[in-house]
């Protein structure tokens, strides 16, 4: 097909994106769906449904005459706006990587990860990690031949790395987890050495009514526009977004926990914001959602720690705690609960890790996913390595794999490379911190006074309203110019310094 002008071409431009988005949508609905409300024997006709529909994906994407259209349109770049030119350039992007992938490949991995999500979910209910680790190793193997086809060029790691943050190697990470090291490891020694934060009224029991009441507070409080994002439940709290007006998000209350949803909540909220603030024109197009995971992960994380665990924070929203739980937090101050939360002691669990030791968690599976996906480790040896290295780093024994290996549910997603972004995005966050506050001023002040919306305002003029209109790293030097991991390690050097008066 010849196209007449531009405008023909990108006619069928859009009408190809509109098509792909409704496929993604169906395919996230199903994706919430099984892990929200499905039933639990429900995975295998979801399996046959979410493998016709990638199959369709995979189909327009890859039809010859997409490419001649992208070919076209790029040829004819200097007539396109900057945003249609960063469209046409991530649909390349995507036909190249898929066209190089086989069909029958790409359908049977996309049936594979339904199938995995049930086995990672019964071995970690059943703390056997033998159930998993057979899809486990189809996942590893998958990854292995796809990272090839995403860039044949970059070792099979650092090309999976370039899935989640465009130019990012282990180089870079090698150095940045050094330097993470370096701090945080005299800092958990330091710490051991004096008076512990007692935080046992924490894990009284806060029943679940009352939980969920305080999270909707703090969506509240967040300024989440609940007309445009819901929250229900799952094993492990996630946020779909599917346009800036419908995103989910999740949380798991435990009754014997209080902080654990509530910063599952502040967390999640946190990408929810970012999507919900991305420019409306940027819907149903690939510009939509964030720029890179660590983006993301640098949003959810400034409202999870800098925010929701600051001084301010919880003087905010202490007297609805408090409101909500007379009992459990009598003769509890402000203070106390101020410290409870920021407690730092090496743990199992990822995500109810404290702020200053959670980067040693990303640690762990950084170590082990390089070392799978180069051919060093076997799946059959992950649990014995994962307990290695929590002992190495934290310091502590791991005494079953529901707590160990089988913790997280991404490499049961088929995220291999995904991680490290969670480290990055919070060092991302506290340089963002020092920009914001040459712009804003105190912005603790603010929050203290429960008023977030000139923050989260900011965060929508610098970051959100932008979604994928420019690669992670650029749009990052645009706000805060060069990444330097010092911020990050000297707002933990301060913060804990401080709580723990050492
Ligand atoms: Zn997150």
């Amino acid at each position: 097909m010849k196209y007449e002008n531009i405008k023909s071409a990108l006619e069928v431009f859009d009408d190809i994106q509109g098509r792909i988005n409704a496929l993604n949508h169906g395919i996230g609905v199903l994706y919430l769906d099984a892990v929200t409300v499905a039933p639990k024997g429900s995975g295998e006709g979801r399996s046959l449904t979410m493998g016709a529909l990638s199959s369709m994906i995979y189909e327009i994407i890859s039809n010859p005459e997409n490419v001649r259209l992208l070919d076209y349109l790029e040829l004819n770049k200097d007539e396109l706006s900057e945003s249609k030119n960063r469209e046409v350039t991530l649909m390349k992007e995507s036909c190249t990587k898929l066209s190089r992938i086989p069909q029958d490949e790409y359908v049977e991995y996309n049936m594979l990860l339904s199938k995995a999500q049930d086995a990672w979910e019964d071995g970690k209910n059943s703390n056997d990690f033998s159930i998993f680790a057979p899809y486990l190793e189809k996942l590893v193997e998958f990854n292995r031949k796809f990272a090839g086809y995403y860039n044949p060029k970059l070792s099979k790691y650092d090309a999976l790395l370039n899935e989640y943050e465009e130019g990012l190697t282990m180089e870079t990470l090698d150095k940045f987890f050094a330097q993470l090291r370096e701090t945080i490891v005299p800092l958990i020694e330091k710490i051991k050495g004096v008076k512990q934060i007692d935080s046992s009224f924490l894990n009284k029991t806060y029943p679940i009514d009352k939980q969920r009441e305080l999270a909707y507070y703090a969506m509240d409080l967040m300024g989440i526009n609940r007309d445009y994002c819901v929250l229900s439940e799952s094993e492990h709290p996630f946020t779909s977004g599917f346009n800036n007006k419908d995103v989910r998000i999740t949380t798991h209350y435990y009754e014997n926990d209080l902080a654990s949803s509530l910063y599952s909540v502040i967390h999640e909220g946190g990408h929810a914001i970012y999507e919900m603030g991305c420019e409306d024109e940027y819907n149903f197009t690939p510009l939509y959602g964030g720029s890179s995971m660590s983006m993301h992960e640098s949003q959810s994380r400034f409202y999870e720690n800098i925010i929701g665990r600051s001084r301010e924070f919880i003087s905010c929203i202490y007297p609805k705690i408090k409101e909500l739980f007379p009992q459990q937090l009598e003769g509890v101050s402000q203070e106390e609960f101020y410290r409870a939360i920021n407690k730092a002691e090496p743990s199992l669990i990822r995500t109810e890790a404290d702020e200053l030791t959670y980067c040693m968690h990303v640690m762990v599976r950084y170590e082990i996913e390089k070392k799978l996906i180069g051919g060093e480790l076997q799946v059959k040896d992950v649990p014995e390595e994962w307990n290695r290295l929590y002992k190495e780093y934290l310091g502590i024994d791991v005494p079953d794999d529901r707590s160990g290996c089988l913790q997280d549910s991404h490499w049961s997603g088929g995220s291999f490379g995904y991680f490290p972004t969670y480290a990055l995005g919070s060092a991302y966050g506290a340089q963002m911190l020092k920009v914001m506050e040459k712009d804003l001023g105190n912005v603790f002040e603010k929050v203290a006074k429960g008023n977030l919306q000139e923050i989260t305002a900011w965060l929508k003029e610098k970051i959100h309203r932008h979604g994928n209109l420019y690669v992670s790293t650029k749009l990052f030097k645009n706000v805060c110019g060069e990444f330097d991991a010092k911020y990050y390690t000297d707002y933990l050097k301060k913060k804990y310094s401080e709580i723990y008066g050492i």
